[in-house]
């Protein structure tokens, strides 16, 4: 079987270089192992992702010389997949709904804070503060029941005790050096969300249950998603599905050294483009070639 590959961009702005690099890393990795390349499109955030941005990845991708297999996966199409998911992991007892709204979340980690320092993700935001896990059943059905909207929360702890140790495969070198055998952490992110208020699945549940759909061998993308591969890989064991290769690369910076973001025009690609810049001229800034 030839290895699977996917960029998998969410159409919440124009691609940059940093998209660039992702996709042409995972293109010049599958064409090297005579493997496929697939593109997945990110959609499951309808307050951010909009059909312009979709047309966009694929108007720079085609620009920058690239070509994946159609059908193209919409996580916008794949709902059902992730409610049935969230099903399961329901009846194994290792999920909650949580009622708080964003304000009362930011008020919880304010007293939290007062008086002590907040615990925070591998990604700096405060862990889950609320209480929600442990709300009585007949509340917990009362809220439900009022039509009180709810995001669903992984009860990690029950969760680590049912998957046990993890690790994961890295090929890449990620953003600590680590490569090789790693030891999975997912107890660093606390009772990640799950399922959104909005969406019946979040990134973590969505790319897990994706990959293993598409039957994705390896996972190449930046290193600002390193960590976040401890909750995948969880997922991934929990709900019986294969651990994919990973290979996490070098994030590009800005002058500043921060991490690119979507409304940097300078890095667009469809700005290089519109100044004259030509794929090869990308591939060259980027130092594939
Ligand atoms: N959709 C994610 C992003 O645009 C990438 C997900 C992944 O590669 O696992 O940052």
């Amino acid at each position: 079987m030839p290895p699977v590959f996917r960029f998998a961009p969410s159409p919440n702005g124009y691609l940059h270089l940093g998209h660039a690099l992702s996709a042409l890393l995972n293109a010049d990795m599958a064409k090297a192992a005579g493997g496929r390349m697939l593109l997945r499109i990110e959609d499951i955030d309808p307050s951010r992702c909009r059909p312009e941005y979709e047309a966009g990845i694929y108007e720079d991708l085609a620009w920058l010389g690239l070509t994946w297999e159609r059908p193209v996966r919409r996580q916008s199409e794949q709902f059902d997949v992730y409610r049935d998911a969230l099903t399961r992991l329901d009846a194994m007892g290792l999920i909650y709904p949580s009622f708080e709204s964003r304000a009362e979340i930011v008020a919880l980690v304010a007293a939290r804070e007062a008086q002590a320092p907040s615990p925070r993700d591998p990604d700096g935001a405060p862990l889950y503060p609320g209480n929600a896990k442990a709300l009585a059943p007949a509340e917990r059905a009362r809220l439900i029941a009022s039509g009180a909207p709810y995001a669903m929360r992984l009860d990690m702890a029950a969760a680590m005790t049912r998957a046990g140790a993890l690790t994961w495969l890295e090929n890449g070198a990620g953003p600590r050096g680590e490569a090789g055998t790693v030891i999975a952490d997912p107890a660093a992110w606390g009772d990640v969300i799950l399922a959104r208020k909005d969406a019946p699945g979040s990134y973590h549940l969505a790319v897990t249950l994706d990959d293993a759909a598409q039957g994705v061998t390896d996972v190449v993308r930046g290193n600002d998603l390193f960590d976040a591969t401890s909750v995948h890989r969880l997922l991934q064991s929990l709900l019986g599905l294969p651990a994919p290769r990973y290979h996490h690369h070098r994030l590009i910076v800005d002058a500043d050294g921060r991490k690119l973001s979507k409304s940097t025009q300078a890095t667009a690609l469809r700005e290089r483009r519109a100044s004259g810049a030509t794929p090869s001229d990308i591939r060259k800034g980027l130092g594939l070639d």
